[in-house]
This record gives structure tokens, sequence and C-alpha cells, in this order.
């Protein structure tokens, strides 16, 4: 029966939890190899030490708040269609920071910041000492035209040009299970990449191996399956409290984190965790749910219980969150310094809150940008983005009979021209469907495109008349 099978499945997450939790004081970054998964102490939340999790490999302390570098900031002034520059003055100084309070996990590729972030972090992190973070970057060479051998070994070349040092910590092949077992292949096995990256692994100049999964399931266990061969050193999963065992009512394609995660945690690999905050819908819930969220813990953010839940399982080496600025990363250092493991009733609470989130008609767009630059100017993300936050706040006038039609229709169309400018919104989408492949959440983009302009030009003409 589900309802069984799901108070099992709580039971065998608390027992996750309570696994690890051994103290030891942490403090340097390396450390003597076989520690077990540990926890620092601390007086309370914001107030302690980071929590630091250990790889079984290598003994690395890794801080449970890991540095996702995805979400970079900006400066303003990018025309519709171009990417942005970097802000590296912000950057140096958040780098500073979370270095100073003790993260030392940064995860980037040379598919983020539309090819900028790699770059942005070799300077920002070139000027600490090597040995005091740990850098994770991706062969993303997801473009057919870079799975040709010599281009996918510049790429990763590159990779360590641009971060300014001869050896990565933590490589991934970057989202697997897009595209299948074929783009799979292509991309690694028939160009003998898989293979060429183990062996920079056995030289040393790659200290980590392992891949990042979004989409089809059969490649993931394949790679699974694989593990004798390639000694797969972690795995990075999406995982979140809605995710944890409803991932395919966000999405059809995807699979319950449960069974991502206690497929590693059979075979003691640890898992580092991406979309902690399911692309920031769970920072940004209905205001029903964040209400009951503060009475429970006035003093918490609605995104520290995304975080607490996407940490306190053992098997987590580290839990990214691209913080784009100092105050997302004050805030998480607060959740995570020390973390504070999810009780019974909070799990129980996450489970009923995941099902309600379920239940508002919002868009499953996780801001990742991959289905960017439009070729149209269009900000994507932007405007589902505003969509769901308006979902959420109860700003989606529901038809004249809703006692707040007015105000809801006000407010969604006032904040979506402060949101995104006029030329980058949904009625300039020609469907052209460039973006739809490149969504790994399956949207289908176009419609959605159409569907929120004609619920726009809805209001407007109301407005009008
Ligand atoms: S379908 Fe619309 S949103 Fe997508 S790339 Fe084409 S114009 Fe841009
Ligand atoms: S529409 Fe898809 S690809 Fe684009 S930002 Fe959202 S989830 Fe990412």
């Amino acid at each position: 029966m589900k309802t069984d099978r799901k108070n099992i499945d709580r039971r065998s997450f608390l027992k996750y939890m309570g696994a690890g939790a051994a103290l030891v004081a942490a403090g340097c970054v390396r450390s003597n190899k076989n520690d077990d998964i540990s926890t620092t102490g601390g007086t309370g939340a914001g107030e302690g030490e980071m929590t630091y999790r250990t790889n079984p490999k290598t003994g690395d302390k890794v801080s449970i708040l890991g540095y996702g570098c995805m979400r970079l900031p900006t400066l303003p002034g990018a025309e519709p269609g171009q990417a942005a520059e970097i802000d590296q003055e912000s950057v140096n100084e958040l780098v500073d920071y979370a270095l100073e309070h003790g993260v030392n996990y940064f995860d980037t590729s040379p598919a983020y910041c539309q090819g900028k972030s790699e770059g942005s972090m070799g300077i920002a992190l070139s000027r600490h000492p090597r040995d005091s973070y740990y850098i994770a970057t991706k062969l993303s060479n997801f473009a057919p035209q870079t799975w040709s051998r010599d281009k996918s070994i510049a790429m990763y070349h590159n990779s360590l040009k641009e971060l300014k040092t001869d050896y990565i910590d933590y490589m991934l092949l970057h989202a697997i299970g897009m595209g299948g077992m074929e783009s799979y292949n292509g991309r690694y096995v028939d160009n003998g990449i898989l293979d060429f990256l183990a062996a920079e692994r056995d030289a040393g100049r790659i200290k980590n191996l392992g891949f990042s999964y979004h989409g089809d399931i059969a490649v993931f266990d394949h790679l699974l399956s694989m593990h004798d061969k390639y000694k797969w050193d972690f795995v990075q999963i999406q995982l979140n409290y809605v995710d944890w065992l409803h991932a395919k009512e966000v999405n059809p394609r995807n699979t319950d984190a449960e069974y991502l995660y206690n497929g590693l945690k059979k075979r003691n690999i640890p898992a580092v965790i991406m979309e902690p905050l399911l692309g920031g819908r769970l920072a940004s819930v209905n205001n029903h749910i964040a209400a009951g969220m503060k009475q429970r813990r006035p003093d918490d953010s609605i995104a520290s219980w995304a975080f607490r839940f996407a940490g306190s399982p053992d098997g987590v080496l580290t839990v990214l969150s691209g913080m784009t600025y100092m105050d997302h990363l004050k805030d998480n250092l607060r959740t995570y310094s020390p973390l504070e493991p999810l009780t019974d009733s909070e799990l129980e609470f996450l489970e009923t809150t995941a099902k309600e989130i379920l239940s508002y008609p919002t868009v499953a767009c996780n801001d990742c940008k991959y289905c960017m630059p439009c070729p149209y100017g269009l900000d994507i993300p932007g405007i589902l983005t505003h969509y769901n936050k308006c979902v959420n706040e109860g700003n989606v006038p529901s038809g004249k009979n809703d006692p707040d039609y007015a105000k809801a229709k006000r407010a969604f169309l006032v904040g979506y021209d402060r949101a995104v400018p006029r030329l980058r919104q949904a009625n300039h989408c020609i469907a052209c469907g460039k973006c739809k492949p490149h969504c790994p959440q399956a949207i289908d983009i176009p419609a959605q495109m159409a569907r929120i302009d004609a619920f726009v030009e809805s209001l407007k003409q109301d407005t009008l008349a």
C-alpha cells in the first residue's frame, strides 16, 4: 500500500540521518582518509561552525553547503539575447565571504553563465590558497558538434585554464540522461572520453570522477551498473522534499529522489545534491504554506526547510545552492552552521507540504537557463518565474467572480513589467521551438509562452474595457 511504503520510506530516511551523528572537530580542509561522515558542533543555527561531511575515499572534509556557480551576479546593460557581463567584484566578495565562513566546495561548468562562470571562478578562487577549496566542474559537451574526442578534450583543458589550476577535485560527466543512451554513448563512450577521464584520474589530475544526472533513468541505472569498472567517487542528483517521493508529478520524465539516493547509498557513493529548492520554487511557496512554516520556526527562512531536508541524509556530501546575492549566502550559512537535522514530525510536515505545493498550478521551471538565450530575446525563465511567483502569492486572478480579481490583476501586470522588460515578454515568442529540446524539465516552452501571453492579453483587454 502506498501509505505503508511512505511510512517505511520515512523511517529509512530517519535512519540515514541518525547514522552520521558522530561529532568531530572540523577546521582544516584536508584530513586523514577513512574518517566517517561527521558533523561539527555549535551553539545553535547560525552561531556554530559549518557542518562538514567526509569523502570516504579521499578524506576531503567538504562543507555541507556547496557554492553553485550557475547564477553568478551580473552587471546591468546586456542587450536582449546577449550574455550579461559577470560582476567580478561581487563574485570575489561572495567567494571571500563563503570561504571565510567555512564553504569550501565550488561547483561550476563550461556551460554556466553562458560560458563565463569558470573564468570568473578562476579569478575569484585563485586569490586563495589552492588547498583551501575544492573545485567541481563538468565535461559539458552537450551539442553534437562538441562530441568529437578532440573537442571534448579541448573543453577539459580549457576548464583547467579558465579555473587557473592543474587539477580538478571533482569532475563530472554533465547531465547524463538528457538525450538517453544515444547521447550518453555519443558524448562519452564512442569517443573514448570516459576512459580518458578515468586515465586523468589515475594520473592525479582529476581527484574524484562522477556524473550529474537528469532525465532518462536507464542511463542512471546503466552507469551505476558500471560502478565496479569506473568506481564513481560521487554522483550529483536532484533531491528536495517534493522530488523525494513526487518527482513524476513535477515532470513525468523525472525519477523520485528516494530511488536515486538509495541507489547511491547502497553502493556507498557520496551524493552531491542539486536543486534543493526545486529551482527556487521551495524558497517562494504559497503564502498559506509559508505561514505554516513560520508558525513552526519563526526565525527560519522558508528556504531553510528545504536545505535542512537536502542536507539531512548522511550519504550527502554537499548541497549546492546557486547564491547570487550575499543575503542568500548568509541565510544558507545560518541554516548549515551547523545543520540541525529534521525531526520526525518536521519530515511529516514537509511531506504534507510537498503534496500541497503540487496542488498549485505552477510551471515546473527551475530557472536553470539551459533554454537561453532565446534568439528572439525572450527572458523565458523570467516569464515563468514571475508567473509562478504570482500563483504562490495569490496574484493569478481566477476570473471576474474572484473577490480579489482587480487587486490580483494589477499585481500581476505591474509585476510582469517590472520583472521582465516588455521587449522580452511572452508576446514576442514566434514558436520557433529552438528552446524546447534544451529544457531538462520537459516544459513545452512555446505552449507556455502562448498560454501566458493569452492570459496577459485577457487581463489587459479587461483593463482597457
Ligand atoms: S519558441 Fe519562443 S521562447 Fe523558444 S526560442 Fe523560439 S521564440 Fe524563443
Ligand atoms: S524553461 Fe526549462 S530550460 Fe528554461 S529555465 Fe526553465 S527549466 Fe530551465
